[in-house]
């Protein structure tokens, strides 16, 4: 097994650290190659992903990401931006499916802003789609148009675009709860009229799986009213990035949360879901948790090894059952601890 490993920006490199601890305790046959991406790689190269990142990647069976981006490189032109070395490896790796979970772990119970009971066992699944989308779509640009600027961009899919992620997201559904849900907001955009048509096309291939639709505004409603009606949300890459935000945090602790990009073949790339949190990079109080929850869902979903990846989330569980907390999920009563701590608590539990 081949890991090529991305610590990038702010907390990543103390947090990739932690996970990287894991892995190797874990006695598997695990290669690891470090390699630079976001910021870092501006930095000594000029480009955000460096050739020599993308020979590693491109090799590799799984990528482990920390984070990218730190308010250094706001200011420089957009190709050397952080984000573009992450647009560009998940172009470049052909990673279309973006799973996220949330999953509201009863010890965090409070840490939720929404009431207990509203939340409580919360468990569900977001499939964003990657790289195709408005993000991606050409024409783009700013320019001056009867003497004053105009921004433009395009929403566009094609249809085999939308029926592999649909795919992806009734295939995770036939492994949980059999509850598919597609956003959209076909009241209004064609492109989304489309999604719809090939949602409900490829829902006839998943009879046991209950497909059901609901328009973007009313699904980032649904969230926070009554999250435990959905099992898996499945839909587009720029209404995927805010409902996935959205829903990660109705857990409470966005340092929990972990998610795998995959391709058809389910190489992946795995990060947690949070930044770079430059707030509190460099001060050993960062959260690993999530990182190492992206490590065990590298095992399951690229190495097919789900009892590793069932050992680590165990002691994830474990660790929390534990009382052990970093800053960003502490209560009173519990022990806080720093990035390196937690991973020793997640080792000893191990
Ligand atoms: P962020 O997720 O980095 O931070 C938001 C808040 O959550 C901060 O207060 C931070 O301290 C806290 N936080 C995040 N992760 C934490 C952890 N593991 N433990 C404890 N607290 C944690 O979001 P942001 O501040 O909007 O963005 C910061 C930078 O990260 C920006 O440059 C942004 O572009 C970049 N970013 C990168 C990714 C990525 O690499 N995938 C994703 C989102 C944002």
């Amino acid at each position: 097994m081949k890991i090529c490993v991305l610590p990038g920006d702010g907390i990543g490199p103390e947090i990739t650290a932690e996970a990287v601890r894991v892995l190797k305790a874990l006695d598997l046959k695990i290669e690891m190659e470090e390699a630079l991406l976001g910021g870092c790689a501006v930095d000594a190269t000029g480009n955000p992903y460096p050739e020599a990142t993308q020979k590693l990647a491109r090799v590799a069976d799984a990528v482990l990401l920390g984070a990218v981006g730190g308010p250094q490189w706001d200011s420089l032109p957009r190709e050397q931006r952080p984000e573009r070395g992450l647009l560009g490896i998940r172009k470049d790796l052909g990673l279309f499916a973006n799973l996220r979970p949330a999953i509201l772990y009863p010890e965090l119970a409070n840490a939720s802003t929404l009431k207990p009971e509203v939340v409580a066992g919360l468990d569900i699944l977001i499939v964003r789609e990657l790289t195709g989308d408005i993000y991606f779509g050409q024409p783009r640009g700013i320019e001056v148009r009867n003497g004053e600027r105009v921004g433009f961009n395009t929403m566009i899919y094609s249809e085999s675009e939308i029926r592999r992620i649909l795919r992806v997201a009734f295939e995770a559904a036939m492994k949980r709860n059999k509850k598919v849900c597609s956003v959209d907001k076909m009241n209004v955009l064609e492109c989304t009229q489309l999604w719809r048509d090939v949602a409900i096309e490829v829902g006839k291939e998943y009879p046991e799986v209950e497909l059901s639709h609901l328009l973007v505004d009313n699904a980032a409603m649904q969230l926070v009213r009554a999250p435990k009606q959905f099992d898996v949300m499945v839909t587009g890459n720029m209404f995927g990035d805010i409902l996935s935000d959205e829903a990660s945090m109705l857990t409470g602790s966005i340092g929990m949360l972990p998610s795998a990009s995959l391709d058809a073949n389910n190489k992946g790339m795995y990060e947690p879901s949070h930044g770079s949190a430059p707030d509190i990079a460099g001060q050993g109080v960062a959260n690993p948790l999530a990182t190492i929850l992206s490590a065990a869902m590298m095992l399951r979903y690229t190495f097919a090894n789900e009892a590793a990846a069932q050992r680590v989330e165990g002691a994830v569980k474990k660790v929390l059952a534990q009382g052990f907390r970093t800053g960003d999920i502490f209560e009173p009563g519990t022990k806080r601890v720093g990035t390196r701590e937690m991973g020793d608590a997640v080792l000893a539990a191990l």
